[in-house]
């Protein structure tokens, strides 16, 4: 498979290329070249496979040319060693679980595979390998885990001060090893901007061969496609066409369900549900996309304000806006909307979501209800509750369940390097 870039179609990379650089020279984002479609016999059994086979096979049909199947078995055996269940709330409607891994986030999905496919390569090239990742909250939890004592590999990691929860924040700070945590005093978008930068700056990458592992990296991208068939697998006896509903920030998530569509999965309509973040949600609206500043919210890991992967999204669709609002509607929901909702839902059903996950729940009912269409609609759990203690447990007004692998957490020390937001100061640290 090649890569092009989202800026200059001339510009190609093979998969091993795209995955080490991540960006492109000309600061587009790496898009498949052209994108095999799923045989018809793979869909009409594919309710009968199991996760990991269904993986297999999506990425194989995928990647065929980079890597053997024997290879990609072995790379999707090393990553998901956890299991991404559908569950009923009501007969219509279902939570896709992405929170069963290390982390308790469905970035563990994207994270773990790049780790399997970057140590993949680095078993033929032994090169060292610096990744740099900014986190919004669970990226850095997932990315620390997926690659925690990995040989070859360094991450540093860049989180906002004061604006992850106490869970996220332990998981980044306290693995020690070759995972270092930068506490930024600034937003989530500085970090990201720090990031971005030093890719571009000629002496740190000449120094360094580095890596990112954010959700503009496509080894992140594709193994997230992975989920959406398999969610497709457990709800195909419902005999309904379905609807996913994707809780957006950076949009690498909501990205990936489009890349299935385009796979060949039978898929209705998609919703983007965004909080106070809205700039997808207005440019679905009026095609006009106009990138602010980041709001805080509850659902913080979704408080991007300008998100890295909409040009990928948008390509998908050819930049053609009509055609991208046909697949896909948009809508947001303040934090009063975002606890109602996580109220009503336990009132009625017992179920726990965590802020993101009921914004995503609330998109979903939000297109039923305005599109008057009969269907499944399967809802993006992407975090496990208990990563959000204080807020779930204030908004329900009742204790939560917490798994045994966060409460031990808690118990371990921060670890963490302070860094104001400021492109030199990043680098000179680099550099040290
Ligand atoms: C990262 C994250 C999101 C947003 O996913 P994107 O791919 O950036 O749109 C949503 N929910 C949780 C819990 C996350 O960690």
């Amino acid at each position: 498979m090649q890569f092009y870039s989202t800026r200059t179609r001339s510009i190609k990379a093979s998969l091993e290329e795209a995955v080490f650089k991540s960006l492109p020279a000309d600061n587009g984002l790496y898009m498949p070249e052209s994108i095999p479609t799923l045989s018809s016999s793979f869909l009409d059994t594919i309710e009968n496979r199991s996760f990991n086979d269904i993986a297999v096979e999506v990425g194989h049909t995928l990647l065929a040319e980079d890597l053997s199947r024997r290879d990609m078995e072995e790379i999707v055996e090393r990553s998901f060693s956890f299991d991404a269940p559908v569950v009923e709330i009501t007969p219509d409607t279902h939570v896709l679980e992405l929170f069963h891994g290390p982390s308790m986030a469905f970035k563990d999905f994207g994270a773990r595979f790049m780790a399997a496919l970057m140590s993949h390569y680095l078993v033929r090239s032994q090169k060292e390998i610096k990744i740099l990742v900014a986190t919004s909250g669970d990226t850095g939890g997932a990315v620390a885990q997926g690659f925690y004592k990995v040989p070859g590999i360094s991450v540093t990691i860049l989180y906002p001060s004061g604006k992850v929860s106490d869970i996220q924040e332990k998981q980044l700070t306290t693995l020690g090893h070759n995972i270092t945590a930068l506490e930024v005093d600034g937003t989530f978008d500085d970090c990201q901007r720090l990031v971005k930068e030093a890719f571009l700056d000629q002496e740190l990458n000449s120094t360094y061969n580095l890596a990112s592992a954010n959700s503009i990296n496509i080894a992140r991208l594709i193994p997230q496609s992975f989920y959406y068939f398999s969610a497709y697998a457990q709800t195909k006896h419902l005999g309904k066409p379905v609807v996913f509903s994707v809780p957006s920030g950076n949009f690498g998530n909501l990205s990936a369900g489009i890349l299935a569509y385009r796979m060949g999965l039978p898929v209705e309509h998609f919703v983007a549900a965004t909080n106070r973040n809205n700039v997808v949600p207005r440019y679905l609206e009026s095609s006009a996309y106009a990138p602010l500043p980041s709001i805080e919210t509850i659902s913080n890991a979704m408080d991007v304000g300008s998100p890295s992967n909409f040009v990928r999204l948008t390509r998908f669709f050819e930049d053609d806006w009509q055609e991208t609002r046909k697949l896909i509607s948009g809508y947001y929901f303040d934090d009063e909307q975002t606890k109602a909702s996580m109220r009503q839902v336990f009132e009625q059903t017992h179920y726990v979501m965590c802020p993101h996950t009921a914004v995503a729940y609330e998109g979903l009912q939000k297109y039923r209800t305005e599109s008057g269409q009969d269907f499944t609609g399967i809802f993006l759990a992407t975090a496990h509750p208990a990563k959000f203690l204080d807020l779930v447990e204030g908004t329900l007004e009742t204790p939560i369940f917490i798994p045994e692998r966060l409460k031990n957490l808690l118990s371990l020390d921060k670890n963490a390097i302070p860094l104001k937001p400021r492109f030199q100061d990043f680098k000179a640290y680099l550099l040290g």
